[in-house]
């Protein structure tokens, strides 16, 4: 017999380890912290700035919003969110445009940098919460549903619940499943454009918002980040390159432009100028992704959330919706009358979670097709035509 008669009582008792600090990890910490508890977040990064955080998140009504306002944190979203950047210019390779829209029509999704969305979540916990530089190398189950947390420098924490939020290469996601993120075909090349001046094309017609330039099973996107810089990812379909990881920075700028201007050759010279304003790094992103449908095994103790769960390609804008939802669906169950038991909780979480998640990947997967078609611009504009006739 448990000595607790509610998941309640007994996630109170429970010796919590968040793994990963990026937006899945905190909004549970923060959640968590709401209701009195003193969960550890073990976040590999340094420092809150020891990696730059990437480009900007669009933040859906009832999906990331919903979760922030559910934290207390819904006005100070409010203050930093930039509902300019719904903007879309839509144009084909020749340089023409096709479509320049404000989607704010359809749905409020403002959007936040990155940065700035881990930044709100890190100032809404005691900052004991977080151990930065607490690389995970291993999470092994102990007896009655216990797991031990290892940690590169050799040290461990023993954890009565593992909330396994360590993105893409989750060192839990093996307690869970056997299934791990597939290569999507689609690599996303980036770089920034620091200050871009009024003659920068690329800047102008990306505006406030977003650029979508596509042709031929390729594309260039821009978007506009609350510092005024403009990020820029070349996306194409191509093999993966087993010699770099995801994230990695090309050393050598030149050999890059050149690359890309062989492989987006033919487009026009207004577009790829922008290859010479990039004034970053280039950085390597091959896209992954999980199938529509997962089988995960009986387990105890832990469980995925966000990224570690349910990797897919930023096409849906779907990502970082669904880890803050997962936080608040999660903690939800955890402290749900409905729960005798952690487990009870975890898997009701598991089932809502998974649900939720077939339908995002297969919008993430029809996005993907329309942006990245042999047919350019016409996909997606046929899609818009579509979405304008609807009846309301
Ligand atoms: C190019 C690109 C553009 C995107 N655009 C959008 C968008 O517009 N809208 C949207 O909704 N989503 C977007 N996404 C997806 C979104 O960024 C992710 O879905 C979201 O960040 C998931 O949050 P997470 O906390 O689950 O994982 P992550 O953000 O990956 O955070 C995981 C954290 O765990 C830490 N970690 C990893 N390994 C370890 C370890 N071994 N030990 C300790 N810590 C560890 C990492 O440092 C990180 O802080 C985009 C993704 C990409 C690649």
């Amino acid at each position: 017999m448990s000595e607790f008669s509610s998941a309640e009582q007994a996630v109170r008792a429970a010796g919590i380890v968040i793994l990963g600090g990026g937006p899945a990890g905190l909004a549970a910490a923060r959640l968590l912290h709401q209701r009195g508890l003193a969960p550890r977040v073990l976040e590999r990064d340094a420092s809150p700035h020891a990696r730059s955080q990437g480009g900007s998140l669009d933040l859906a009504e009832q999906g990331g919003q919903l979760a922030l306002r559910e934290m207390g944190l819904g006005e100070k979203f409010d203050e930093l969110a930039r509902p300019l950047g719904q903007r879309l210019c839509l144009m084909d390779p020749d340089g023409t445009v096709r479509l320049d829209v404000d989607e704010s029509a359809d749905e409020y999704r403002p959007e936040i940098d990155r940065v700035q969305l881990r930044q709100l979540l890190i100032d809404s916990l005691p900052p004991e919460t977080i151990s930065w530089g607490a690389e995970v190398g291993g999470v092994t189950p102990l007896p009655g549903g216990r797991h031990r947390v290892r940690l590169a420098d050799g040290t461990h924490v023993d954890a009565d619940l593992v909330i396994a939020a360590d993105g893409i290469r989750s060192h839990a996601r093996r307690l869970v499943t056997t299934e791990q993120p597939a290569y999507s075909g689609i690599t996303f090349i980036h770089g920034d454009l620091h200050d871009p001046g009024p003659e920068s094309f690329v800047a102008r017609h990306t505006g406030e918002g977003i650029l979508h330039a596509l042709g031929d099973n390729k594309a260039i996107l821009a978007q506009r980040a609350a510092d005024r810089s403009v990020r820029v990812y070349f996306a194409v379909r191509t093999a993966e390159d087993p010699t770099r990881t995801q994230g990695d920075r090309f050393g050598n700028s030149a050999a890059v432009r050149e690359q890309l201007r062989e492989t987006f050759a033919g487009w026009s010279s207004d577009l790829l100028s922008v290859l010479d304003e990039i004034d970053s790094d280039f950085a390597y992103w091959p896209l992954y992704g999980m199938p529509v449908r997962q089988q995960w095994a009986p387990h105890s103790g832990v469980t995925l959330l966000g990224d570690a769960a349910h990797v897919m390609p930023p096409f849906g804008g779907e990502g970082v919706n669904m880890a803050l939802l997962d936080a608040v669906t999660l903690v939800h169950a955890l402290f749900s009358p409905r729960h005798l038991t952690i487990d009870d909780a975890i898997a009701a979480f598991e089932q809502t979670m998974l649900d939720r998640m077939a339908g995002a990947i297969l919008d993430t997967n029809a996005g993907g097709e329309l942006l990245l078609s042999p047919a350019g611009t016409a996909p997606l504009m046929s899609h818009f035509i579509a979405a304008e006739a609807k009846p309301a």
